[in-house]
């Protein structure tokens, strides 16, 4: 037995890996994958399981796994992680465990390499995924997604900036036009307003990213769209501890000149509440004076004008005083202070006779403070995105849109982190109608409202705070505790007065739909603006996006993190997987025939493979065609199947027939 590997128990739920030594003094130990030794009787050894040679040695496709188990699964990610070697195939799904270190992965020399190799053919990479996406996509005439899952910080944006990398170095190489770096540099703008330090990741993602990718039929990028979801607009005015609002606030202050800072009126960060309440002023991993001249190049690329590009939101110092902050934010929103002053503290609204005015109490003031801000921000990063697009899209929406052939890469941190996902997703005052009271009143509220809902999950216990909602991938849990506080952010109906009297061009267009409608709603006595139903205006995004996904030929790519601060690699990594539902795909996938072509698409693709003399087109069945092909050109029986319509074939033999037709041709 000595040498030998097995499976041992753990504290981490599921089997590990172990194997048997002998000391010099002739004593027997199990010396298992976390380091530790087990004292190993002799009588012990005939019940140990043994481990598949599969699993000692590791897989590239986690499919040819001999013990197909979750134990099985964990260990060769692990296995290969610590070789260095961060992806894995499942199938055609890409699994990717973030080494949180620069590879030498990803440069031109590895686009040469993967450019017009099949899947499979070379080890597993991301670009092998975006390279059969742009294969698939010329090949079929198909639009393609993928779909890029995984917790905070498992990598997820970082792979679709590698797709795109990668998609735009091929197409590079067919045009020479200024598109592609466009599209690239519309990223570090994204970022910079819509990303920032958490205790997860250090450039937190916080929105939901969709971006999808047009080429003309010669396969050359011709422009790109991004569609935004829900940005956390409530990190704007408050940061958990240690964590940092968006990260231009800070790039700005810490790259901007001397000069620009003072004509700007701006300080140091810490000066600022709104930027200090996590008490993290700096990130280790980052450079916020250099970002900023990266943010600001980008933004020359993308045709933002200075004035634009210096337009920021700076009423985070203002409170509701007469302070110099408060000078300055009334300078900056370009309205008379009298104006400021008197939307930020008064409330006016009408009873069935008359107009009345009442002051605000000084939370009530500041609420509506920060409901303004965090209103101008979110419309800010919207007008961004819009402005992104008017470059890298508009011009394609002349031509019909079936001129053009599209890749989207989804990158949305919605369903990963199911514990507190408190996030800003769930416009719960508006679908509720709570505006008074507090999280466990409306969480209450909630439970007892969705009753009957089939995807909305009750709370355990009444002390639980948390719910959970079914979305299409699995069960998210939120966390109602400072839910209101999120959703406090109905601009009020005298802000929205005060913004119809600025000269600022910028605010007032991006308050466009306020100022020209008028969607006034009187409740409580509390007069509201209804931002245009925000939750509808979601929900019909979020509509189109799925349409729009399930029209395309998705691929899979699911993000992994190997570690963080407080769980072992194994059990976190083991949580992870279980999440993904990664065994039940590969069960299904080496049970199932996931590859499928009509007979006549087959026929047609593959008819340089047919011995006519085994089989005549002109006197058989396109069906009996295609069964003559895979019986000489597949091995095994069980590897394919006849259907009525179709033929069925497994993972692998797509890349297989594709590989024996070209060297036919
Ligand atoms: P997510 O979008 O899933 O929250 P990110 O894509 O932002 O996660 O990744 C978090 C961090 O992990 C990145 O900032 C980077 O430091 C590191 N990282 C992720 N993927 C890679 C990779 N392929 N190579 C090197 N580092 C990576
Ligand atoms: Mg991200």
């Amino acid at each position: 037995m000595e040498g030998e590997w097995v499976w041992v128990d753990s504290d981490i739920g599921v089997p590990i890996g172990a194997r048997v030594t002998v000391t010099p003094s002739g004593q027997r130990l199990l010396v298992d994958d976390e380091g530790k030794q087990r004292s190993l009787a002799q009588e012990q050894e005939a019940s140990l399981r043994i481990m598949h040679p599969t699993s000692v040695e590791g897989v590239d496709d986690m499919i040819k796994l001999g013990d197909m188990t979750e134990a099985g699964l964990l260990r060769n990610l692990l296995l290969r992680h610590k070789r260095g070697l961060i992806y894995t195939y499942t199938g055609s799904v890409l699994v990717a465990v973030n080494p949180y270190q620069d590879f030498p992965f990803y440069s031109g020399d590895q686009v040469g390499l993967y450019h017009g190799r099949k899947l499979g053919e070379l080890p597993p990479h991301i670009f092998a995924i975006a390279e059969s996406c742009y294969c698939n996509m010329m090949r079929h005439l198909r639009n393609q997604c993928c779909i890029i899952s995984g917790e905070s910080g498992a990598g997820k944006t970082e792979t679709t900036k590698l797709i795109l990398q990668y998609l735009a170095a091929i197409s590079g190489e067919l045009s020479e036009q200024q598109i592609e770096q466009q599209i690239l540099e519309s990223n570090p703008i994204l970022e910079a307003f819509g990303n920032a330090k958490t205790i997860r990741n250090d450039n937190s993602s916080r929105f939901g990213k969709y971006l999808e990718i047009f080429f003309n039929k010669k396969g050359v990028i011709e422009g790109a769209r991004v569609e935004q979801y829900l940005l956390e607009k409530s990190r704007v005015c408050h940061q958990a501890l240690e964590e940092r609002n968006y990260h231009v606030f800070y790039c700005m202050l810490a790259g901007a000149t001397a000069e620009e800072k003072k004509t700007l009126n701006l300080g140091d960060a810490k000066e600022y509440k709104f930027l200090s309440k996590g008490g993290c002023i700096q990130c280790d991993s980052r450079d916020d004076a250099k970002d900023y001249q990266r943010i600001l190049s980008a933004m020359k690329i993308l045709t933002f004008s200075e004035l634009q590009s210096n337009t920021q939101n700076n009423l985070e110092t203002s409170d509701v005083s007469k302070s110099q902050h408060f000078s300055m934010a009334a300078s900056l929103l370009e309205v008379k202070r009298s104006a400021l002053a008197k939307s930020l503290t008064e409330h006016s609204f009408m009873t069935n006779r008359e107009s009345v005015i009442k002051p605000l109490s000084a939370d009530q003031a500041s609420d509506c403070r920060d409901a303004f801000v965090k209103a101008i921000y979110n419309k800010l990063f919207i007008w961004i995105v819009e402005k992104i697009n008017n470059v890298i899209y508009k011009k394609l929406t002349k031509s019909p849109k079936s001129s053009f052939l599209s890749i989207g890469l989804l990158d949305i941190f919605g369903f990963e982190n199911f514990k507190t996902n408190s996030s800003a997703g769930f416009k719960v005052k508006v679908l509720f109608g709570v505006p008074q009271g507090s999280d466990a009143t409306m969480l209450n509220k909630m439970n007892q409202q969705h009753r009957r809902n089939k995807n909305y999950v009750s709370s355990r216990s009444e002390y639980d705070t948390d719910f959970g909602v079914r979305h299409y991938a699995g069960i998210v849990y939120y966390d109602s505790k400072g839910f209101l506080e999120k959703n406090r952010d109905a601009v009020s109906s005298d802000m929205i007065n005060m913004v119809k009297k600025t000269k600022n061009m910028l605010l007032q267009q991006i308050f466009e739909e306020e100022l020209s409608t008028n969607n006034v709603k009187i409740s409580n006595n509390k007069k509201i603006v209804m931002t245009p139903n925000n939750s509808l205006r979601f929900r019909q995004s979020l509509d189109s996006l799925m349409k729009a996904l399930s029209a395309c030929q998705p691929s899979f790519i699911r993000c992994f993190k190997p570690n963080n601060e407080k769980q072992s690699e194994a059990k976190l990594c083991m949580r992870q997987l279980r999440y993904s539902g990664m065994l039940d795909t590969i069960r299904i996938r080496k049970l199932g025939f996931p590859i499928r072509h009509t007979f006549e698409d087959f026929l047609k693709r593959y008819r340089v493979l047919l011995k006519t003399t085994v089989c005549d087109p002109k006197t058989e069945t396109a069906a009996a065609c295609c069964e003559a092909i895979c019986k000489t050109e597949i091995q095994g029986e069980d590897e394919w199947k006849i259907g009525r319509t179709k033929i069925f074939l497994r993972d692998a033999h797509d890349a297989i027939l594709e590989r024996l037709r070209e060297e036919k041709l």
